[in-house]
Formats: C-alpha cells, structure tokens, sequence
C-alpha cells in the first residue's frame, strides 16, 4: 500500500506536512486506494463493499458513510487547510446545511451582515425554524462581534472576504473573542480557498467551502466541504454527515482531485487578472466604486494582507447608474452574464436580482447591494480580453448593440 506516495516523498526527502502547497495539491490525499501504482486515483463507483468475513471490513462498508475516492479528495483537502479531517459534500449548500444541525432550538448565532445569499435563506427560513436565531453584524468590527454575545450564543459565522461587498473580517480578532466565550468560529472560506487564506491557522473552529467555485474550478461540478481541526468536532460531523447522506459522489470526488492539482496556478492567475481589471474599472467614468481587497484603498486592506496570501479574483463594482450596468449585463460576450464564480469563465452577476435576491430590499440596499452593483469572477482568460469586453460593453448602445456614432 502507498508504494507511489512513498516514493514521491523520499524524493522530496520531506514528510507530507512539510512538502509545499503546490506540490500537496498534486500528492496530498489518503493514498488508500494506491495498490496498483495508478498515477490518477481511480474512481470507485460503488455504492457497497463486500466484508471478508463475519464481523471484519475492508475499512470500506458503504458509500454514503465513506468511499476510497471520496477518502482521498477529503484528506487532500484536510492537508491543505492544515485540518484533520475534511467532509466532502454535494454542495456547499449541503455543507453549511450540515454545520447547522450541531445547533439546537434557543441556540443563537452571530453572522457576518453579508453573506452568500443561499446561507442567509437557510438561516432565517429552515435554522430560524428550527429555534436557532441569528445576529447579523458587520464581523469587520471585531467589537461588534463581542457586543452582540448573549448567554444562548453558540457560535460565530463569517464569510472573508464578503459576497458581494468584500468585506474583509480579522479571523485572528475574531477568533479571540469566540475563544474567550467558548463558542465555535465557523468560515466559509470558499472566495479565497487555502492557497490564500487558512482560516483554521487563525483560530477557526470549522472552515467552509463551496467546491462548486475556486476547489472544482470550471463551473462544471457542485461540492462543498467542512473542514476541522479538533478531532472530538470531526467525529460529531462525521456521525451527522453519515446519517443526513448529503455526500459526493465518486464521480464528483474524482473531479474535484482532478481541479485541485491546478489549484496554485489558476488562483496566480485569476488573481493577476482581476488586479489588472479592477485597476482599469477604477479609472472608468462610469465606475463609481470598486470593491476589491488587494487595492490599497480598501478599508481592510492592511488586515487583508496580514491574514492572506492573496486577494484572490473575485470584485464588485458600482457603475453611475442603474442603467449602465445593465448595458454591461447585456452587451458583454467574453464574460458571462451567469451565476457562480472562481472557474475558468469569467462571469458576472448583478446580485440584487440573483444571488442576493431573497434578501429584504431595505436590508440589501443598506449594504450597497443596489441596482448599480455587479460582480465580477474574474477567470483564466487573457486580461486584454476581459478588460476590452467590458470596455466595449460600458461604451455600447442603449440595447446593449454597439453605440452608433452620429
Ligand atoms: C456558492 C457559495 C455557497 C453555496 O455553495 P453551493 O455549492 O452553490 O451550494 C456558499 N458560500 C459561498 C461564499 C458561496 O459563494
């Protein structure tokens, strides 16, 4: 068993935990499955595992509890996120779903005020009716944090940086607080993945991740993952991810193993790229903010780069008017007017009609989330190519054709 691993690792006269980012997004993993030398994990497509004899296992009994694939795609991920155990999903949805259920009625929970807005509708529409109740601040003011504890707090949830608005939330100060009171730190970290930001380094409790974004990477596969460091937290979801069933499938395993190898380079790039854009949006006269964590003039930029590595590809932006950008909605061709973010294709979305949507309008407005906001995932293709689509996007005709000089 492991005979590749243990080469790849005598080669690189280091242990698993000291080998670099990059070279663990390739050779990280379980290896459980390595008998045959097969340089890509196979995938088991199996829903059963037959047992050698009467109460003995081959360690494998049953998919939804654990399958090798899976075993070895929620190890890399552990690995990556300096975790001990990972917990592969079928959405990340399903994940923060499952993170709920350590909850129980009159327990309450401090969030972020911007989060992803699929997690705002499970908050206040199944966990609400559950009896958990929620506080939303604004997680940037590690202040607020703290004020907002009562005696049913129970955990604190942040997302860093924010969808859509890019708030940036000190993990470290944050992390203090829930420390001091006993509570859980959860993070989605799903934005800037662990190449930039390692939230369980900073103090996390549980990190959360939409794989279907930077993890998976084309916009072809939904994931999402929970990943710990406390093994006592890893056996509670463990037993609740075995029995609510909600987990990936080999197939999806595979995939997300197969992105994951190309992790390091697609953040590089996407990162390289959404800098470039977000500098050019900056001197648009119809761009009247943008909202980007790597720009100096971001309000958390300074704690931004003390905690990251990385500003990652993800942007907002607020054009003039509400009618400009729907222009760009409209007129863009190499971007995509679509949901979801951190692949290959760049897309772009106007939040207050899609992902944000369920969310009360004076609410939404109060944080910037208005007809004049879109953001934009920036992709792996060239720069020139996407700053000359929106250039021609903001500057085209009413019905989003090009303008017709007269
Ligand atoms: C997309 C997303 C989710 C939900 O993940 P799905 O894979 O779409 O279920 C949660 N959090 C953030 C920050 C996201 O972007």
């Amino acid at each position: 068993m492991g005979l590749a691993r243990r080469c790849v690792l005598c080669a690189a006269g280091k242990g698993e935990s000291t080998l670099e980012f990059q070279t663990l997004c390739i050779h990280g993993g379980s290896k459980k499955y390595d008998v045959t030398g097969a340089v890509s994990v196979p995938i088991f497509q199996s829903a059963t595992f037959a047992h050698p004899g009467v109460g003995e296992s081959t360690g494998y009994d049953y998919s939804r509890q654990q399958n090798p694939t899976r075993e070895h795609l929620e190890a890399l991920l552990a690995g990556l996120e300096n975790g001990t155990d990972a917990l592969a999903f079928s959405s990340g949805m399903a994940a923060v779903s499952l993170a709920m259920e350590l909850f129980a009625p009159g327990d309450h929970i401090i969030a972020s005020d911007d989060i992803y807005g699929g997690t705002h509708r499970l908050f206040f529409h199944l966990s609400a009716k559950n009896g958990v109740t929620f506080s939303l601040v604004n997680t940037s003011d590690p202040a607020r944090v703290e004020a907002a504890v009562t005696p049913r707090t129970k955990a604190v949830f942040v997302e860093t940086p924010t969808n859509p608005m890019m708030q940036v939330t000190d993990i470290a100060a944050v992390a203090r607080v829930t420390r001091a009171q006993g509570l859980l730190l959860l993070v989605d970290n799903t934005f800037l993945t662990p190449y930039f930001q390692k939230p369980l380094d900073l103090g996390a409790d549980i990190v959360i991740h939409s794989g279907t974004k930077y993890l998976g990477g084309h916009n072809d596969t939904l994931s999402g993952f929970l990943v710990v460091r406390d093994p006592a937290l890893a056996g509670r979801l463990r037993f609740l991810h075995k029995t609510v069933g909600a987990c990936l499938s080999p197939f999806e395993s595979w995939l997300l193993i197969r992105s994951i190898k190309t992790l390091s380079v697609r953040m590089e790039r996407q990162q390289e790229s959404a800098l470039r854009v977000a500098r050019w949006l900056r001197t648009r006269p119809e761009v009247e903010a943008v909202h980007y964590p790597g720009l100096p003039d971001h309000p958390q930029y300074e704690i931004s780069r003390r905690q990251t590595r990385g500003s990652g590809a993800m942007l907002s932006f607020a054009t003039d008017t509400a009618e400009t950008a729907e222009r760009i909605l409209r007129a863009v061709r190499v971007i995509q007017y679509a949901e979801s973010l951190g692949g290959a294709e760049s897309l772009i979305t106007y939040p207050m009609l899609q992902t944000h949507a369920d969310i009360p309008e004076a609410e939404r407005e109060a944080k910037g989330i208005t007809n004049r906001l879109l953001r934009l995932s920036v992709g792996l293709e060239a720069a020139e190519d996407l700053i000359a689509d929106l250039e021609r996007a903001v500057t085209s005709g009413p019905d989003g054709g090009d303008r017709v000089k007269t």
